[in-house]
């Protein structure tokens, strides 16, 4: 396996090109053994000279994901010993070369570099494979609140609210929409730093011209009422109302709006935040699917009585203005971190360093593994 330089470089645009006249791009076999240069940054990153083979390089530990593409494996670098994901990209399935998804994600990576935006290393191409390398993270979201033994604390919560704020402000600042925001796309290690990860959804906005995007995007129970009321024209808001979603998970532990599809999601939402009005929401009645999804009743939200077992005062003012309806109420990333939740109420944020102790490594895989352990053992009257 070819180790390419660090980030998306000349040689990997030069071996996945895209065809002439196509918006397709494909990896030939020639153009798969073409020789390239280490990284010259002099960045602390896994050590890739050049003709190394993969299987020589990377020893892989175990597989943390299971990738829209193929499978995430952790694997160590057995130069540095340091620890990596290799995210494999599958092209078997891909009867037109590159898949496109994969390319934008590489593409779009390569130009951010943030504390709190996952750090891809290096690209690697092999039998028809092509490997991204990311810095490891020993757990996910979902994985770790999954682990009912362990607690974050309040001044932990704060952090990791204030660092996925973060991570958006950047992306936003850049023009990114990341439109997958949920808890297996964001990633947080045993330091207690937390990244945003999964571009395979995102897309560059362009800030005073919006254009017509794919309202499919987001997974459900993170997907915003703009977009389950049929918009297609929307914005970095988007995030702001799944980040409302997982600040309150992380208080809860659980996903708060579990919806089996786009009607029922809806209508969870319309439980707990009361139903939306032209006054709350003015372009409400001029979106598309108004009149097919619109409430049929009146009902009253109860918000803050439901949260204010988990959420202090302030917190709960910060849940609620990313909830917005109306996303042109919905706080922005930078706003947000302005908040009196981060800038006047007590304590100040912590991170949560005590991830360490947690035995074990959680992503989404393992506790979906373990969740079928358990489910198995009680079918065979084990527990
Ligand atoms: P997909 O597009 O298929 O959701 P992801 O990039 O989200 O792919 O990766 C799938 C899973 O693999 C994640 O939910 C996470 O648990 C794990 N994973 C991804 N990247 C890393 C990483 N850099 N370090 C550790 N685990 C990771
Ligand atoms: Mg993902």
């Amino acid at each position: 396996m070819q180790v390419l330089p660090s980030a998306v470089n000349e040689s990997l645009k030069a071996s996945i090109a895209p065809k002439p006249g196509s918006g397709d791009v494909s990896v030939s076999p020639a153009q798969q053994s073409h020789t390239v240069e280490p990284d010259a940054e002099g960045t602390p990153r896994p050590s890739s000279p050049s003709g190394t083979t993969c299987k020589d390089l990377y020893a892989i530990v175990s597989q943390v994901g299971e990738g829209t593409f193929g499978k995430v494996y952790k694997a160590r670098n057995v130069i540095t010993n340091v620890h990596v994901a290799l995210k494999r990209i599958r092209m078997e399935a891909e009867k037109d070369g590159f898949p496109v998804t994969a390319m934008r994600e590489i593409k779009l990576l390569q130009s951010l570099r943030h504390q709190n935006v996952v750090r891809l290393y290096e690209m690697m191409v092999s039998n028809g494979s092509v490997y991204m390398v990311f810095e490891y993270m020993d757990h996910d979201l979902t994985g770790v609140l999954s682990q009912t033994q362990f607690s974050f604390s309040q001044a932990n919560l704060k952090s990791l609210c204030s660092q996925m704020l973060a991570g958006l402000a950047y992306l936003h600042r850049k023009g990114v929409i990341h439109r997958d925001i949920k808890g297996s796309n964001i990633l947080i290690n045993n330091r207690g730093e937390l990244k945003l990860a999964d571009f395979g959804l995102a897309r560059f906005y362009q800030k005073r011209r919006r254009s017509d995007y794919t309202n499919r995007v987001i997974t459900l129970w993170y997907r915003p009422p703009e977009l389950l009321f049929g918009a297609t024209v929307y914005g970095p808001e988007v995030d702001m109302w799944s980040a409302g979603c997982i600040m309150l998970e992380l208080f809860t532990k659980k996903p708060v709006f579990q919806g089996n599809d786009e009607i029922h999601q809806l209508d969870v939402i319309y439980r707990i935040l009361g139903t939306p009005s032209t006054e709350r929401w003015q372009g409400l009645t001029a979106l598309p699917w108004y009149e097919l999804v619109k409430p049929k009743d009146v009902i009253h939200g109860h918000f803050r009585e439901l949260f204010s077992r988990w959420l202090s005062p302030a917190a709960l003012d910060l849940a609620e203005r990313l909830l917005a309806y109306d996303p042109t109420q919905r706080v922005t990333a930078l706003e947000a971190l302005e908040a009196p939740y981060f800038k006047e109420e007590q304590p100040p944020p912590e991170l949560p360093v005590d991830l360490s102790t947690l035995e074990g490594e959680w992503h989404e895989l393992e506790t979906k593994r373990e969740r079928a352990k358990k489910r198995r053992k009680l079918e065979n009257g084990l527990v």
